[in-house]
């Protein structure tokens, strides 16, 4: 063999070599990359999913807070097509603000009234809450099942009736406490902001209540009062937990 021809040979070889080690090194480069990118997915995942579940979790324990609720009575109306048909109620999306049109009546006046429809058969209305004219809450309807209050925005959100003394419809100081504070509260544990809470007038034209119809600029106030609650019922939530 000549020289030259020798050397050739070699010089294959050791270019062939380099060449398959070379496809050798990316090979591992790419199945390490590969790896990597495959934990990073599952690890993303599983904090995706383990997000998902906390803040599932969360607004459970939201669902049940009685923390930062003003005192009420639960007196449930009877189940009854008339006033409390027990259709649950899927999802929450708003809750609906309204007044009796009825001046001078008690919250346990128009809870009685609601419930005496499943004899009367006179028509077909009814509200979660009722807050009267000394700030007395009475609770109707389960925040679990629809009410007949808000016509097309009955199947997602809650109703509030409110008493008042005279036509103006305008509620009495105590009414007004007692109706942020529930309205604040109910917005925590649903998970709402203040914009979620509208009136009935919103819903239909109907003029209810009729002083906040009359007075959007009292109403605009109303909403900024709930929204406060909403933050006080926040922090008395994170001081029970001692955070
Ligand atoms: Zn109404």
């Amino acid at each position: 063999m000549r020289k030259e021809e020798y050397e050739g040979r070699c010089g294959k070889r050791l270019a062939e070599r380099k060449k398959r080690r070379r496809k050798a090194r990316i090979r591992r480069i790419i199945l390490l990359g590969a790896a990597v990118l495959t934990a990073c997915l599952i690890a993303a995942g599983g904090k995706w999913i383990g997000e998902i579940q906390e803040e599932k979790r969360l607004l459970e324990a939201r669902n049940d807070s009685f923390t930062g609720a003003p005192p009420f009575q639960v007196d449930l109306l009877d189940i009854n097509e008339y006033s409390r048909p027990g259709i649950p109620l899927e999802q929450i999306n708003g809750i609906v603000i309204h007044y009796t049109a009825n001046p001078g009546s008690t919250a346990q006046n128009n809870r009685d009234y609601f419930e005496g429809l499943k004899d009367s058969h006179e028509t077909k209305v009814s509200s979660h809450f009722v807050v009267g004219i000394e700030g007395e809450i009475v609770q109707c309807i389960p925040s679990s099942e629809i009410a007949y209050a808000s016509n097309s925005r009955n199947s997602d959100t809650l109703s509030i009736e409110c008493c008042h003394t005279d036509e103006t419809g305008k509620f009495t100081e105590a009414t007004y406490t007692s109706l942020v504070r529930l309205t604040g509260w109910l917005c925590y544990r649903f998970n709402l902001t203040s914009e979620d809470v509208i009136r009935h007038y919103d819903v239909t034209g109907k003029i209810c209540p009729k002083y906040y119809v009359d007075h959007p600029e009292e109403w605009e106030q109303f909403k900024e009062d709930v929204g406060e609650q909403i933050k006080a019922v926040e922090q008395e939530v994170l001081a029970e937990k001692g955070e």
